[in-house]
């Protein structure tokens, strides 16, 4: 990894004035040793932003001294847009759509396919939640004029994905074949719901020319069922959040690259017994957007470096990742309580045939709730198969029960929830202080 001289002073001007201007983080200049230092031992002294801390100083805590919100709401310049969640996640955030576009475009050079197809006028379907993106009409079905804005479709305005008719997803196939979309987005549960769909009933759809996944972590058996309808389609995931923009893009040879021009990134390492030190978490600091300062804010990513530094792609500015293995919510911990992530989870889970979906709750300490969707005939053996790879990687003591539905209904975040605890993990517990 290398920055020029270029990127350091961004840094610190995005520091100087977060500490000089901006209200929510008065409490931090104590902290700063001063301009004199380094910009990353500065960095390095500085706190965690978490979204509390946006929620209780927004809006005018959140913006430096000199910006106007109610001038920037007039002229358009600005909006305010609520992120889905939880009570405790839902924040509300300065929306500034001129800056949103030049990341995701700066996102798209990270990726060759990406670069090759996308001009910024391409015609782009999405298939996530509305309560993400879109227009919600649970009720009444929208014809395709009422879902395209400028030019984008989007192919679902129902809230709850378990509900989807085969006339409605055969809409969605009919869409795809009228609008010939360059690029399909899609969150990969709602995208893979349509492909064991489609490979139901042996349908013919269009084939983009690249899917980018958003919102969602991928899982194994996710990417097995789309991959069955758009075999040749490059799968591409992005990775970022409604405060930071893009922080990470998946390259053509499958690594994730950082955003640079966009975002700094700190890396956290666990300690070594979770992991560390090429595994952790992310800070991401943004850069260049006039009206959000957010220094050191953390996503809830979980990340692994890549050992090398490198990439065959041959991209070298920022941190390269060999994979991203989920958020903190999906954490889990084995019974004598190492660290254990989505990642880490899906590779025992992606190993079970015929499943459609998975759900895997630890109740307490020894305690874990599988819930499967499977059209297999054989369940003994697949509960059998579940719980041996479940004990290799949480002990043998772990107590697993396996429940079988009939579907599994998104969060009201309209994002499906593959694994959580059900008690809190407090990750400072985990960081490998002395790395940090
Ligand atoms: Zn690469």
């Amino acid at each position: 990894m290398g920055f020029s001289p270029e990127y350091y002073e961004r840094y610190a001007a995005v520091l100087n004035t977060a500490l000089s201007k901006v209200a929510m983080y008065r409490p931090w200049k104590s902290l700063d040793p001063g301009p004199e230092y380094p910009v990353d031992v500065r960095f390095a002294a500085m706190p965690v932003l978490i979204k509390k801390d946006i929620r209780d100083n927004f809006p005018h805590g959140v913006l430096p001294s000199d910006m106007d919100i109610e001038r920037g709401l007039a002229s358009g310049e600005i909006q305010l847009a609520e992120t889905s969640g939880t009570t405790d996640d839902r924040i509300t955030n300065i929306w500034d759509q001129k800056w949103w576009d030049a990341s995701e475009r700066a996102s798209w050079q990270l990726n060759s396919y990406m670069s090759e197809i996308a001009t910024g006028d391409h015609h782009e379907a999405i298939l996530v939640n509305p309560r993400n993106v879109g227009v919600i009409s649970d009720d009444a079905d929208l014809p395709m004029e009422k879902r395209r804005l400028s030019r984008f479709l989007y192919l679902n305005e129902k809230t709850d994905p378990t509900r989807w008719t085969s006339a409605y997803m055969d809409r969605m196939i009919q869409d795809l074949n009228i609008f010939q979309p360059v690029v399909l987005e899609a969150n990969p549960s709602y995208l893979a719901r349509l492909c064991r769909y489609i490979a139901d009933k042996n349908r013919a759809v269009f084939q983009p020319g690249a899917i980018v996944f958003t919102y969602e972590y991928p899982t194994i058996h996710h990417y097995h069922q789309i991959r069955r309808i758009f075999s040749k389609v490059p799968l591409i995931s992005s990775y970022g959040t409604t405060e930071t923009g893009y922080v990470f893009m998946q390259c053509e040879k499958g690594k994730w690259h950082q955003n640079s021009e966009f975002c700094r990134v700190d890396f956290q390492p666990f300690l070594k017994e979770h992991g560390g030190p090429f595994l952790g978490r992310i800070l991401v600091t943004i850069l260049d957007n006039p009206w959000n300062y957010l220094v050191r804010f953390a996503t809830g990513d979980i990340v692994r470096l890549e050992e090398t530094g490198k990439c065959p792609c041959g991209r070298s500015s920022g941190l390269v990742l060999s994979s991203i293995e989920g958020r903190k919510v999906n954490l889990t911990l084995t019974c004598d309580g190492r660290l254990v992530t989505l990642f880490e989870l899906d590779s025992i889970m992606g190993k079970l045939k015929d499943i459609d979906m998975y759900k895997l709750i630890q109740t307490d300490k020894n305690h874990y709730e599988l819930y499967l969707v499977s059209r297999s005939t054989m369940l003994e053996n697949m509960t059998e198969a579940a719980i041996m790879g479940l004990k290799k990687l949480y002990g043998q003591e772990a107590d697993i029960t396996v429940a079988y539905q009939s579907d599994i209904a998104p969060e009201n975040s309209g994002k499906y929830l593959v694994s959580e605890a059900l008690f809190p993990i407090d990750l400072d517990n985990y960081l490998d202080k002395q790395r940090i």
